[in-house]
């Protein structure tokens, strides 16, 4: 059987997108990957024991945070939305040409690896709230940085609008075609009042949270490893949404090929898809009482959770089936449950992923496979989420209803 449509995949001169589902599935990764591109995709399919044997139902989690570039599943965007900047001339290797990005971290990371990889520069712009792990990772790959304070999408200074315009100066600044010498393909003095620099680079804005590429690197990565790994039983898959971009992807893909398969949103308080998917409605940020922040109730978890629909979220929506709404303590409690019964450490989104495919199991029933992402390592939130959440204990027996009712503390 074959997929076939209005869709275009990002990678191939742009074609429409040829899935075939019986082709040989790809069983692993490669024996030598060429390069950290090829240690991205082909992530194992973890059976999380605890979960599993609590619901009844089969808990599977797709271990994201062992792509090999980044960590994390944004790999498999950030190459996805470089090679089709690729594609259009919107980037080329060895002109110093820098990649532009508002993330909350993991598509920085993701993306200024590669661009070491690939001969460009990196600039990311992200919330002054996140876990400094991040900031300081993109530091070290070369990445200019700037930390802005949070603020909504309507506001010139979120990090997303200041990104898309640092992008917009540079390529306004910049002469096509100049060959730059070795030492000026990565330059280090870049800032972002530094747009007047002469030579040839170009500014290239990859707007993760509007960019095709990415919903279309699940489609054909993420969404397939997944029907081969689970030879196509899959009751439910359930996962957040920052872009939107694993949601859509995911759900596009399998629901034409597995029609009852049920897609679940876990969303983290303060979000407004929930609402959204649930009652169809979003709360408008600017009726609710002047509110201008970024979430209406703020959460420690990073990465997911919006209060807007993004064109990744969009391309997927009618297809998501329900929503879960989960708490930080949710989130915190679940954490440490994966730590103390499986000896799995990730970080907040993650958790929220986990809290979601077990009030989906419960709900389903026994005997029902549910399959969720554990998209990043705790090591990315030591500072923050996992401050919270304290040390695990050595001789503690949570109970799965401890999890689901655990309390903010006091
Ligand atoms: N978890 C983490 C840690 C992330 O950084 C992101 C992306 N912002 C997500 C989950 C959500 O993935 P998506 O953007 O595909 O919705």
């Amino acid at each position: 059987k074959k997929i076939q449509g209005d869709i275009h995949d990002g990678t191939e001169n742009d074609a429409p997108i040829d899935v075939d589902i019986n082709a040989a599935p790809r069983t692993g990764p490669p024996a030598i990957a060429v390069g950290i591109e090829g240690c991205i995709g082909n992530t194992p399919l973890i059976r999380i024991r605890s979960l599993s044997d609590a619901t009844g139902c089969e808990i599977l989690a797709k271990a994201e945070y062992l792509n090999g570039a980044g960590g994390s599943p944004k790999d498999r965007v950030a190459l996805s939305m470089i090679r089709m900047a690729e594609k259009q001339g919107l980037l080329r290797p060895g002109f110093g040409d820098v990649i532009y990005e508002g993330t909350s971290g993991s598509t920085g990371i993701s993306l200024a690896t590669l661009a070491r990889a690939k001969g460009y520069m990196a600039h990311i712009c992200m919330p002054s709230d996140q876990a400094m792990e991040k900031s300081n990772l993109l530091l070290k790959l070369g990445a200019v940085v700037d930390r802005v304070p949070p603020a909504p999408i309507v506001e010139p200074n979120n990090f997303v609008n200041r990104a898309r315009a640092l992008a917009e100066s540079r390529t306004l600044s910049s002469s096509p075609l100049v060959e730059l010498s070795s030492t000026d393909t990565y330059p280090s003095s870049i800032t972002s009042e530094d747009n007047s620099r002469p030579g040839s680079s170009r500014g290239f804005f990859s707007d993760q949270f509007e960019n095709p590429a990415n919903w279309t690197a699940h489609f054909q990565g993420t969404g397939p490893e997944i029907f081969v790994q689970c030879e196509g039983k899959v009751d439910a898959f359930v996962a957040g949404a920052g872009t939107g971009g694993t949601i859509s992807g995911v759900a596009l893909y399998l629901k034409p090929i597995i029609p009852n398969i049920r897609i679940v949103l876990a969303d983290p308080q303060g979000s407004g898809l929930y609402n959204r998917v649930r009652y169809g409605v979003m709360f408008d940020l600017k009726e609710r009482e002047g509110t201008r922040r970024r979430r209406q109730v703020d959460s420690l978890v990073e990465g997911i959770g919006i209060n807007r629909v993004t064109a990744n979220f969009e391309a997927g929506r009618e297809l998501v089936d329900d929503a879960v709404r989960v708490t930080d303590a949710q989130a915190l409690a679940m954490a440490k449950w994966l730590v103390e019964k499986d000896g799995i450490f990730v970080g907040s989104s993650s958790a929220v992923n986990c809290f979601g495919a077990v009030k989906t199991a419960l709900a389903l029933g026994p005997g029902h496979r549910i399959v969720t992402v554990l998209t990043d390592s705790g090591t990315r939130h030591l500072s923050r989420f996992w401050a919270q959440a304290g040390d695990v204990g050595g001789t503690v027996d949570t109970k799965l209803e401890d999890v689901l009712n655990a309390k903010e503390a006091s």
